[in-house]
């Protein structure tokens, strides 16, 4: 095999050949090594969680583990003829399909033929599916028929990093776990694994920097460190690092900035959620937002300043051109913002939320609702509140009774959603609709998209034995008067 740069070097020195050799993931290690030592494995698995987190690896391991000939306490001996063949990529009985190639139901019927037929030479035919969500609807359809009467010699592990977009009938038949995301501790270990016996040099507080951009992932911090390397590969200091990591950031910086200048409300709540659903530390990148406005006030002043800063053409440019566009004024509303967002980041139990509101306050929406809207609103409700609890038998209180049911339900499904959620207050229930109000257009829209929406009524269905369908408004529409800014004070200082 012809090898693609020092990347697959790197991963080819980290290659975990059992449970223990695998760098973080304690608790689903010890459950899976416990199946495998009382010789009960569960007939499905699904493995949720960011990229990069040791999904796949763990499958193979467990899929090595349940054929090994002579397992030791729940791992494999690593050196049997069928861990030997697992470990070659050459056991009949491991079938690995990436679905974000192949999503067809054809593809899932072959799968399908070959559960039906025994082991070859292991215990167990194991069936690794690795971005499952992508399975069309007809191959979704396909494995869970197979899903619902397993042949006993039949183990579906199965990937994803979107849980949300995997039906709830084949979450329910499938044993799952959270791979979390790893805490820069532990890449670290990796790394020093990893460059053990090589001839890199590199400082520890360097390797540090790098474990911490990597941000949970990783693939993604040893596809850093392969960055890195490829631009010098003895002697790195942190000033290499923070060099070639800077400039990232302050792409990243720069583009927010773009965005508060054009008053695009939309892009700006995007930019900032999309930041937070990658995992991303917002802390370090309000910080590197506030370092960034004391250059800008440094080029303000004199812009021969500009010149001192050793910063990429491309980037001292924009920078320039910030510096013009931004009003006096404004750059002092955004470092108010922004260092108040730095200081109530740490106590927040939603991690993008003080960002956010700081981009809200710095990017207001341009149109107040028209008062036509708020009225139309504000009759249907009083309306439905006339048809209410009567029909259903479905009262308020009993929601409210059981909505820490509900949430914790949620959080099976999708974490995320829960901090959403939480956030929103009931305001009726109608026959057959639950009217959520929420502070925020971005969590009611999280919710209202149509994925997360389906996991909500599917829970509901779930806690209340009958279909209920959400109904979502925003406060602001309901009552206008209302102080936005008060309640998410409140919010932040909630101890979570
Ligand atoms: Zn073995």
């Amino acid at each position: 095999m012809i090898s693609s740069g020092v990347n697959e070097v790197l991963y080819r020195k980290y290659r975990p050949k059992n449970f223990s050799e695998v760098v973080g993931q304690k608790t689903i290690k010890t459950i899976l090594q416990n199946a495998v030592r009382l010789k009960k494995p569960a007939h499905a698995y699904l493995f949720t969680g960011m990229r990069g987190v040791g999904k796949t690896t763990v499958a193979r391991i467990l899929a090595k583990a349940v054929n090994c000939l002579a397992p030791i306490e729940g791992e494999p001996d690593t050196t049997c003829q069928n861990c030997a063949l697992v470990q070659e990529g050459r056991f009949l009985d491991l079938i690995e399909i990436d679905a974000a190639s192949y999503t067809g139901v054809d593809n899932i019927r072959d799968i399908i033929e070959h559960v039906k037929f025994f082991p070859s030479t292991g215990r167990y035919k194991v069936f690794i599916i690795d971005e499952v969500h992508m399975l069309s609807k007809a191959a979704f359809n396909a494995l869970l028929k197979t899903l619902e009467e397993p042949p006993s010699h039949a183990i579906f592990i199965l990937a994803t990093t979107e849980i949300h977009k995997v039906p709830a009938t084949i979450i329910s038949r499938s044993q799952r776990f959270d791979f979390k995301r790893m805490a820069a501790g532990e890449i670290l270990q990796v790394f020093e694994k990893v460059i053990a016996d090589s001839k890199i040099k590199i400082d520890e507080q360097a390797l540090k920097l790098i474990a911490q951009a990597a941000d949970g992932s990783l693939r993604d911090g040893l596809s850093i460190f392969d960055q890195i390397l490829s631009f010098t590969s003895e002697n790195i200091t942190v000033q290499d690092v923070e060099d070639i990591l800077g400039v990232a950031r302050l792409g990243m910086v720069q583009k927010l900035i773009d965005l508060i200048l054009a008053q695009d409300q939309t892009a700006a709540v995007k930019f900032v959620k999309d930041f937070a659903e990658q995992g991303r530390d917002l802390t370090q990148f309000t910080k590197a937002l506030l370092e960034y406005t004391r250059l800008i006030l440094l080029v303000k002043i004199d812009p021969q300043n500009l010149q001192g800063l050793g910063l990429a053409a491309e980037e001292s440019a924009k920078l320039n051109q910030q510096s013009i566009s931004l009003k006096a004024a404004q750059l002092l509303e955004i470092i108010k913002q922004m260092l108040e967002a730095y200081r109530i980041t740490k106590q927040s139990p939603v991690a993008e939320l003080p960002l956010l509101m700081a981009v809200l306050s710095l990017v207001p929406e341009r149109a107040a609702p028209e008062v036509s809207v708020v009225a139309a609103v504000q009759k249907v409700i009083a309306e439905q509140r006339q048809s209410v609890e009567a029909i259903s038998g479905l009262d308020l209180g009993t929601v409210m009774d059981r909505w820490t049911d509900v949430m914790s339900k949620i959080k099976e499904y999708n974490h995320s959603l829960v901090s959403s959620l939480r956030l929103a207050r009931i305001l009726q229930v109608e026959n057959a609709e639950l009217v959520l109000v929420f502070p925020y257009g971005f969590h009611k829209d999280t919710i209202d998209a149509r994925k997360n929406r389906i996991i909500v009524e599917q829970v509901l269905e779930e806690v209340f034995g009958r279909p209920l369908r959400i109904k979502l408004y925003l406060e602001k529409d309901l009552n206008s008067d209302k102080d936005l800014l008060s309640e998410a004070v409140k919010i932040l200082g909630k101890n979570d």
